[in-house]
């Protein structure tokens, strides 16, 4: 009985994971409607076993944006603050409705270290580097791509929006200009 009730739900869990597919390859975004609210949901894809959910609604307009090249982060109208990943409250000023603001030309990486102990989910790429750039007011964590020998702490980089292979979602990075 017991194993019926799982066996149903794996099923369920199989046939929604394989919607979620589709959908990625579709729009290129792994964001789908809840079922109940139909706010926009992110679900992760690069876990194996485990997908976890992180509601974007508030930030929709950051996937929206990025699925056109740009990337946003958002702006404290009272205080200045810009955060980046964007979020939608100012956590000092304790305000709500940011706005946004792109994070555009050249920035300057301030530190990197190469991965080469990746986490379980990142296991199948080979060594990347992920670093800190600063652009303006806003440092942006990310991988960084170009010749391994040419990246330096003050090297100039600018964003890039591509398909990350092999899941195939849209994502930014940073690249040496
Ligand atoms: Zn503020």
């Amino acid at each position: 009985m017991i194993s019926d009730v799982r066996d149903a739900k794996q099923k369920e869990i199989a046939e929604v994971l394989k919607q979620l597919d589709m959908l990625t390859k579709m729009t290129g975004l792994p964001i789908y409607p809840e079922p109940k609210t139909g706010n926009p949901l992110w679900s992760d894809v690069r876990e194996l076993d485990l997908r976890y959910q992180i509601p974007v609604k508030k930030i929709s307009k950051f996937f929206d944006e990025l699925k056109k090249g740009k990337v946003l982060a958002t702006r404290c109208s009272k205080c200045g603050t810009v955060y980046f990943p964007p979020q939608d409250d100012c956590p000092k000023c304790k305000t709500s409705n940011l706005e946004w603001k792109e994070i555009q030309g050249e920035g300057e990486i301030l530190t990197f270290t190469v991965i080469s102990v990746k986490p379980p989910s990142f296991a199948h790429y080979p060594d990347y580097v992920v670093g800190i750039a600063r652009f303006g007011d806003v440092n942006v964590t990310a991988w960084v791509d170009g010749p391994r020998e040419k990246i330096k702490v003050g090297s100039r980089v600018k964003l890039d929006v591509s398909k990350r292979e092999p899941e195939g979602y849209i994502t930014y990075r940073l690249i040496l200009v």
